[in-house]
């Protein structure tokens, strides 16, 4: 295959991909309205595969996904990408290894969120999944570098891949963009548990070595091998 040829087949797969992983966000009922997006960066190239803006997750199709660069600018699309493209294409620029970013305002993650609270590692699935708490990230807005940056410089410090954007919402990373979108779904889920188990007494923390343990175990013999 020639490059542009090989880069088309690549494009082709990653818009059917982006397209259809949208689908995971509204069956875990992580969005509402137009809220919230998934990319794909364009392995070996500066470039990414996100949401078009304002469109119903409805009649999203492979077609509509908008092929930008890593600034932002859209390289190939009929929509605007979505807002969150700038912040999407920071974390592309600063962390090499993701592959996958995934934005929501899922209910219970953007109420820890709201109160600025880090959801504190008292499950095992935190623990595995995590590997501690889920930090929070500073306020931000749309409009310059500053959510990328927020969202960059939190989970440099962390083994997390998911960051609470203080009174916004969830960003999450992986390696790929369903990785990505497990981590959201799971950040929501232990959100939605942790807060249930408050409502009854103070959730009991896990030691150290023992979260050491179950990521590690999690992160690297889990699964199908
Ligand atoms: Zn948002």
């Amino acid at each position: 295959m020639t490059a542009v040829a090989d880069v088309q087949s690549t494009l082709a797969r990653l818009r059917q991909e982006v397209c259809s992983l949208h689908e995971q966000l509204t069956r875990y009922q992580l969005v509402v309205w137009t809220a919230g997006n998934v990319s794909a960066r364009v392995p070996g190239h500066d470039l990414m595969v996100i949401k078009p803006s304002g469109v119903s997750y409805d009649d999203l199709t492979p077609e509509n996904m908008v092929v930008c660069d890593l600034h932002g600018k859209v390289v190939d699309g009929e929509h605007a990408p979505s807002s969150d493209t700038e912040a999407q294409a920071y974390v592309y620029r600063h962390l090499p290894d993701v592959g996958g970013v995934v934005h929501t305002h899922s209910t219970y993650a953007t109420a820890w969120a709201a109160r600025a609270e880090p959801i504190p590692c008292v499950l095992t699935m935190v623990a595995d999944e995590f590997g501690g708490d889920i930090p929070v990230g500073p306020f931000a807005v749309i409009g310059d570098d500053s959510i990328g940056r927020g969202i960059v410089d939190t989970l440099r410090e962390s083994r997390s891949p998911a960051v609470l954007m203080q009174n916004h919402g969830v960003f999450a990373i992986g390696p790929t963009a369903r990785a990505a979108v497990k981590a959201a779904v799971m950040c929501e889920d232990v959100a939605r548990t942790v807060h249930v188990a408050r409502q009854l007494g103070a959730p009991v923390p896990i030691e150290q070595a023992r979260i050491d343990a179950l990521f590690d175990r999690y992160q690297n013999a889990y699964g199908q091998r």
